[in-house]
This record gives C-alpha cells, structure tokens and sequence, in this order.
C-alpha cells in the first residue's frame, strides 16, 4: 500500500499506457516463465544476470505469480514453460494495472514526453513538451531503444550508456537452396554453432523462407549479440541437426543401417526422426540418390552425409527482427546502479526498471520478468 502522503505521476509520451504489453506474446502476454529455480532463472539473460541474482532474491517467478494472484489474476503455464493469463488476453494484464492505479490515485499524463531532467538540491525538475514537474523521487522505466538518443535525458544526468544494439533477430542466408527447399520445416532438437567463435545453442530450429529461425537461433543471436554486430551479421553457422549425436555415432548408425536394410532405398525411410524433406535435401547434398539401394552407398557418401547431419555450414548474410518480441540490449550501465534498491549510484532519488537498463532476456517471458521485478524493487525503495 501506498503512504497516505505520497502523490504519483506517470507521465507517458504516447497516447496510451502498457502499448507493448497489449501486442506482446501475440496479444496473450507472455507474462514470465514457469522457471522457479534463481539460479537458472538467470542464465536467461544475456546481459545483467549477476545483478538479477540479486534482484530476483527478492522478487521472482513465484513472488509474479503471487502477486498476479492477489490481483485476480491466474498465470497458467504451457508446454513450453512460458506462462500467460489464464484468459489468454494481455488485456486482461492491462486492466488490472489500470485499475490498481486508479484505485491508488495515480495521476496519468498521456502525450507528456519527457525532455529532460534538472536534479537540483532536494528536487527534480522534469520538463515534458506540455508542462514542467517538480518531485521528489523518479522511476526511470523508458524502455529499450535501438538509438542511443533516445536515452539523452538519462545522460544528462551523468549516467553512462551502453550503447543500443538489436538481440533477438533471425539469420539471413539468401543464397542458401535449403530456405528454397524447406521452408516451414522444423527440427526439435538441432545445435547451432558461430564458427568464427564457436559459441553454440540446440533447441528448436525452424527453415523459414528468408533463412533459420526458432528458439535455438534466437538464444544465440541474444547471447552473441555483440559478435553479430561486430562481424555485421555476416557469419559462418555450423549446424548439428541430429544434436547430441557426434559425427562418430551417426557414422556408426549408418553404416549398421547399411548393413541390415541394404536392400531399401535411401528416401524409403527418413533417420534421426529427421522430417523426410529434410532427410532428402541432406541425402541430395552429399550425393545420395533414391536409384540405388544403401548397399550400393559408398563410403565416400557416407562420409558426406554424416558431416551433412552434423556439420552443415550455411553462411548467415544479414538478420531479420524477431516481430513477436522485439528486444535491444545495451542501456543504462549496470554499474552505475544498486540493485538492493535499484538507485542510481549518481543521483540520489533516481530509480530505474526495466528495459532502459543494460539487461535483457531472451523470449519465453524472460524480458516482463526482469521488468516486473526491478519496478517492484523500485516500488519497495520509495515507499
Ligand atoms: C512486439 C513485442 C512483443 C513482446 N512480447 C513479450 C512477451 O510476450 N514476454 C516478454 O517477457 N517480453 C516481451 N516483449 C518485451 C517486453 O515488452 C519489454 O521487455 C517490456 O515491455 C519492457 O518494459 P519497460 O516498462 O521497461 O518498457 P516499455 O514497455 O517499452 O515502456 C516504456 C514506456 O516509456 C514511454 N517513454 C519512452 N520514452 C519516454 C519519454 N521520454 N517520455 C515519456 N514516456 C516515454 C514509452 O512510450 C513506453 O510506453 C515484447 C516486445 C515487443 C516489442
């Protein structure tokens, strides 16, 4: 509950508060992930994991759902651990925080951007485009921003900002035939290797028809973010699509396989649980043709298709937005910041949550966890 004393306002640029929570998780709200362990909690994030530690200390996935639950609200959790209002409307998160600052009597002030920042003596002077404010305390929650201008208010405070680039995008690969060929089809359990520094995922991946997609590919563009844009999205993959097998055991299956079906057909049946377009395209790229029977498979071939399974290079040439949760990293430096109570170390009654900070998860709920969590802890600060 809020002091009897304290008068809060929120001022917001646009015409509408919480607009990406009305969009996110395709209009359900992913609202965090049924992730109830800290310590893997925070290898989700790429960016700001040591802070969270201390941070979801005080308010994690469970204290979400608890608090969600005093609210009305029930999160249920899918297959895949994501968790979402059992309504299946983000309108339904919306509300409820409408309604909570209504019932505290928050003042809010659409189309009010704010411009800049004057920390004097015991006060800030905050001025928008309509009108200046004087307070006592502020919550910086300006949100992710792919330009670094977008943070100038911030800077001229004194903090230091790390500068903006985008996590969470899919591969390109336009002169790859396998996106002409296989679009649509998905692998459950496929590694995805940069080659220049061998930084590796597995977990879903998808063939679209610009290039790769799914969970596995977008954990990596999040983790090797930096890398990406360093080598301007320009990469050389390695793909296992038989993960964990290693080269050695696929080679080893095969050549059992040869022995005991050496009548069949290649294409006849599809190995690894591999989706038959794909088996076919793999079997086609190391010269394996559906006229001769596997006993007439030579070693060579063999060969080719075991380093197809477990090594296929594609050459990733720029990166597509992943739409459904668009995500930059960089922000407000973590150092400048006590995550007890998440004030700035610079200027005393200065808070920050959310995405301006230099944190960012990767999808499945990750990135309104942090968000959650960090605005409680701020909450908790000023009152
Ligand atoms: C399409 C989409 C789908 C997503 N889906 C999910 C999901 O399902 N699950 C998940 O965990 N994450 C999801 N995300 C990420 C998640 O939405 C963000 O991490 C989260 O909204 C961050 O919250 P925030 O309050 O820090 O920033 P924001 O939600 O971006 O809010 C910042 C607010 O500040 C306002 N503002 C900015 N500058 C000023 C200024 N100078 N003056 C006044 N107001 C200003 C903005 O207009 C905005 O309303 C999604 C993101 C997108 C884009």
């Amino acid at each position: 509950m809020l002091k009897p004393n304290y008068h809060i306002t929120i001022l917001e640029k646009s015409t509408k508060l919480l607009s990406k929570v009305k969009v996110s998780g395709g209009g359900r709200c992913n609202v965090t992930n049924h992730c109830l362990d800290n310590n893997e909690l925070i290898k989700n994030y790429p960016r700001g994991y040591k802070e969270l530690n201390q941070v979801f200390s005080k308010f994690n996935v469970q204290h979400t759902s608890d608090w969600f639950k005093k609210q009305g609200i029930v999160l249920k959790t899918e297959a895949d651990d994501r968790m979402f209002p059992d309504t299946n409307s983000s309108q339904t998160i919306i509300d409820c925080f409408m309604n909570l600052s209504k019932k505290l009597n928050i003042s809010i002030q659409i189309n009010s951007e704010v411009l800049s920042i004057e920390a004097n003596k015991d006060k800030f002077n905050i001025i928008t485009n309509l009108k200046n404010y004087s307070a006592n305390a502020i919550i910086c929650a300006l949100g992710g921003h792919n330009k670094t201008k977008a943070y100038n208010i911030i800077k001229q405070l004194g903090h230091n900002i790390i500068e903006p680039i985008p996590s969470l995008f899919t591969f390109n690969l336009p002169n790859e035939s396998i996106k002409n060929n296989l679009q649509g089809i998905s692998v459950k359990n496929a590694q995805i290797k940069i080659v220049q520094n061998k930084l590796q995922y597995n977990g879903p991946v998808l063939i679209t028809h610009w290039g790769l997609s799914g969970p596995a590919v977008l954990k990596l563009s999040a983790f090797a973010a930096t890398d990406f844009y360093k080598q301007n999205y320009f990469s050389d993959i390695l793909v296992n699509w038989v993960y964990p097998l290693k080269p050695i055991d696929v080679e080893l299956f095969i050549k059992q396989f040869q022995k005991t079906k050496h009548k069949a057909l290649p294409y006849s049946q599809s190995m690894f649980d591999l989706p038959k377009r794909l088996w076919e395209f793999l079997c086609i790229k190391s010269d394996i043709l559906n006229t001769k029977p596997w006993a007439e498979i030579n070693n060579k071939q063999i060969n080719k298709l075991v380093q197809c399974l477990c090594n296929y290079l594609l050459k990733m040439e720029g990166k597509t937005t992943f739409k459904e949760e668009f995500v930059s990293c960089g922000g407000v430096s973590l150092k400048e910041i006590n995550f007890k109570t998440m004030e700035s170390k610079l200027v005393p009654n200065l808070f920050f949550c959310g995405e301006v900070l230099n944190i960012d998860g990767i999808t499945g709920g990750f990135n309104f966890q942090s968000a959650w969590s960090t605005a409680w802890i701020c909450a908790e600060s000023i009152n």
